[in-house]
């Protein structure tokens, strides 16, 4: 690495450097895991001026972003809304809730924001393909930016993965391969062959894929003055790292004066990073046979959790854990009170922020950004929600009116409006 470089890799525990051309994902000196970092004294980027007038967007943000973003392999991802929630607040007992909606990006998960730029490495460093271990966003996104690039693609994913993304990652022309196990098991399978195969890995634990997430953190830091809690939901660790580097270099730069806390939320059955958290360890153990609902944060060995655990602990946040029964609660008020579909992994974040209420963790005077992760149709389950009424009619036969009226609905409408 030339001294004059504006941006290296490096490791997080040797601090060994390596160019940015590095093709590896983890440090060749220690096995640990790598940052991008920017020389912050070498960005000219001291003020919001220069992105103010450009699209909404991860690449708003191209400065920070050091790949060449003239050859940038996107789909337009990022941007997405930030939702005041004032009947949802309510429900939680907060005096404020927004909602960052990831569902709104091109594959339906904050992971296109990754993989925009990931891709855009990978297509630099003339890779033959790209792989990665998912339990199915992570394919799904994958597997539509391997397309944009014309890129070979080979997803691996666990024989439970929801439904929805399994779909677009067979849609986008991803070779699929279903592992009989856990997520844990696949990304093992990932990391012992894909030198092999040849193929470029782009798991989370790869570094760029981090370096596209921050811009959730630069878009919440361009959106929102004041002061905030940030509420993320937790599997492999690398978002919420990602947010907090963002929001950190933008710190640094002295683009902001506060940086919000980061509350980590994961759920009961697989919860290693939230336990290492709560019980002030330094060291993650992680869980064999990780069960929940949400299964996009089914996880029992967090790769970045050294990366969640400093964003955790430098801004003064903290981690939460929430049964499935709470999460499916949190989706059914996301939906019902404000519109918004999300998925169970995504709902997680509400039910986490709700329950620390309740414990009496954070003061009902907060206000709060629940990320939002994916969306409800990624995991199409009908048996998570009870219908409000469910009517079937034999054409001709049967009127809907009458129908209605035998289940009191008409009436009941007219008396809770
Ligand atoms: C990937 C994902 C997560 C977890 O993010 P990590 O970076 O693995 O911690 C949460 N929710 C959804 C919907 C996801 O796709
Ligand atoms: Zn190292």
């Amino acid at each position: 690495m030339k001294k004059d470089d504006k941006a290296w890799l490096q490791c997080i525990n040797c601090q060994a450097v390596y160019p940015l051309s590095y093709r590896g994902y983890i440090c060749r000196e220690c096995g640990d895991l790598l940052d991008v970092v920017l020389d912050l004294d070498r960005v000219d980027t001291r003020s919001w001026s220069i992105f103010k007038d450009r699209p909404k967007g991860v690449w708003r943000y191209r400065e920070l972003i050091p790949v060449d973003s003239s050859k940038k392999v996107t789909l337009n991802e990022g941007g997405t809304p930030l939702i005041e929630c004032s009947r949802l607040s309510k429900w939680v007992g907060l005096k404020k809730i927004y909602i960052k909606f990831e569902g709104a990006n091109p594959t339906g998960s904050f992971k296109d924001r990754g993989m925009t730029v990931a891709v855009t490495k990978a297509v630099e460093l003339k890779v033959k393909g790209v792989i990665c271990a998912s339990t199915g966003n992570t394919a799904a996104s994958l597997a539509a930016y391997a397309a944009r690039a014309g890129l070979p693609c080979i997803t691996v994913i666990p024989q439970d993965a929801a439904l929805g993304k399994v779909f677009q990652a067979l849609a986008h022309g991803a070779v699929l391969v279903k592992v009989r196990g856990s997520f844990d098991q696949a990304l093992r399978i990932v990391f012992s062959e894909a030198e092999e195969i040849g193929y470029y890995i782009l798991n989370s634990v790869n570094a760029w894929r981090l370096e596209g997430q921050k811009t959730l953190g630069y878009e919440l830091a361009e959106e929102l003055g004041g002061e905030y809690s940030v509420f993320v939901p937790v599997g492999n660790c690398g978002n919420i790292a990602a947010i907090w580097k963002g929001l950190t270099e933008l710190k640094n730069l002295g683009l902001i004066e506060n940086t919000p806390k980061m509350f980590g939320v994961q759920a009961e059955g697989a919860a290693p990073f939230a336990k290492m958290v709560r019980e002030n360890r330094d060291i993650l153990d992680p869980i064999k046979d990780p069960q929940t609902i949400a299964s996009a944060i089914r996880i029992g060995k967090p790769v970045n959790w050294k990366k969640a655990l400093r964003a955790i602990r430098e801004s003064r946040g903290d981690a939460v854990i929430v049964s499935d029964m709470e999460i499916r609660e949190a989706q059914a008020a996301i939906a019902r009170l404000e519109g918004l579909g999300v998925e169970p992994a995504s709902a997680a974040s509400v039910a986490g922020a709700k329950k620390m209420v309740e414990e009496g963790r954070i003061s009902p005077d907060e206000v709060i950004v629940c990320i939002c992760t994916g969306h409800l149709l990624k995991d199409p389950n009908p048996e998570l929600f009870k219908p409000k009424a469910l009517i079937e009619i034999e054409p001709g036969k049967q009127k809907l009116t009458h129908e209605l009226s035998k289940l009191n609905i008409l009436q009941l409408e007219t008396t809770t409006h």
